[in-house]
């Protein structure tokens, strides 16, 4: 991979939890371990990228009934968190460091230290892979702009995906690259509206509604990618780099970089309070597998989580894992 570690200005910032993920997950955890006292930060990459913020309309979550949109959903959970003290940061963690104590995360813009962390990154993690896509990365595929963008000063690149992280991306490898090419699986863009307008106004971005990205092309390094428009034959279009944000079904833990234990089916291992190996390290919500994906199901755990933490991180339990049933 061509990771470039260099972060930004570390924010030196002391929290009692950081919450990783800020869907129904995350943001219930944060209902709890703000409301009981506790410096809480959640940081998320955006409204729109995960389960529930790309979800038009909920019409099963307890006490709110009739239809509700997913990213509204969210919003009230949110504000319900930051009423008790919550913060939230819009962040994408592309590190942590959990062994350490105090435990760190490292995102795009800082680094954030905490006692205890919950994971709760949902599973919209890239699903069927793209041909070539494996072959090619750290050869011009990447995942991360802010880590690889300046490899691609002055050439053409290509961004695939709809959400508002693919656009941020996109935007941000403006600063580098002669040109975006930003192929939208989908012909609307799922992002606010201001966002979408940004991307669409830059003189840099040429965007591609409703393109089926087909193989990304290459022998040492990424030379082109074919794609196909809705109804339309396949197009090859020679690019430098290829930045991919399509959305599928797989717990996101790429971040975690081996840190916890995974099951042989790529799934975190947690304890019935949803406790990791690692003592203070916790998931929960559709990022853990075996699990029923609701809304209301990802918020309980979250809930069951964050009292957990409570309870350590006040020395009213050992941060051992108790996998007793
Ligand atoms: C189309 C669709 C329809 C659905 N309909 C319903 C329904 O009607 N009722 C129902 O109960 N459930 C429904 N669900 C399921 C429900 O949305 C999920 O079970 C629930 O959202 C899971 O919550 P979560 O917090 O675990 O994950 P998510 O909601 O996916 O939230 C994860 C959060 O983590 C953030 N994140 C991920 N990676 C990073 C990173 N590296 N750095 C920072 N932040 C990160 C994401 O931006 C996201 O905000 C639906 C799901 C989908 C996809």
């Amino acid at each position: 991979m061509e990771f470039n570690m260099n972060w930004h200005t570390p924010s030196a910032t002391d929290y009692d939890v950081v919450i990783i993920g800020g869907g129904p997950a995350g943001s219930t955890a944060a209902i709890y371990t703000a409301r009981a006292g506790l410096k809480t930060l959640v940081l998320d990459k955006g409204l729109t990228t995960g389960a529930l913020g790309i979800t038009g309309k909920i019409a099963n979550y307890p006490g709110v009934p009739g239809d509700i949109s997913g990213p509204e959903l969210l919003e009230r959970m949110r504000e319900q968190a930051r009423s008790f003290g919550a913060e939230y940061m819009t962040d994408k963690v592309i590190g942590v460091d959990l062994l350490g104590e105090p435990k760190s995360v490292f995102g795009n813009n800082g680094t954030y230290t905490a006692r205890a962390v919950i994971i709760a990154t949902g599973s919209m993690g890239r699903g069927s892979r793209v041909k070539g896509e494996d072959e090619l990365l750290g050869h011009g595929v990447s995942y991360c702009a802010t880590c690889d963008g300046a490899f691609f000063k002055g050439q053409e690149v290509l961004v695939a995906g709809n959400t508002d992280e693919a656009i941020e991306e996109a935007l941000f490898l403006t600063q580098f690259a002669s040109r975006v090419h930003f192929l939208s699986p989908t012909p609307e863009l799922k992002a606010p509206p201001e966002m979408v307008e940004e991307l669409l106004h830059n003189p840099k971005v040429q965007f591609y509604p409703g393109a089926s990205l087909r193989e990304i092309l290459g022998q040492q390094r990424v030379e082109a990618v074919r794609f196909a428009l809705r109804g339309q034959g396949e197009q090859t279009l020679p690019v430098r780099g290829a930045f991919i944000y399509l959305q599928g079904g797989k717990p996101i833990t790429d971040f975690l970089q081996g840190q916890l234990e995974l099951s042989d089916t790529g799934c975190l291992i947690v304890d019935r309070e949803f406790q990791t190996a690692v003592p203070g390290v916790y998931a929960v919500g559709d990022v853990l597998c075996n699990h029923v994906k609701q809304a209301v199901i990802a918020a309980a755990e979250g809930a069951t989580a964050a009292i957990a933490v409570e309870k350590v991180l006040r020395g009213r339990k050992q941060m051992v894992a108790d996998w007793s049933k």
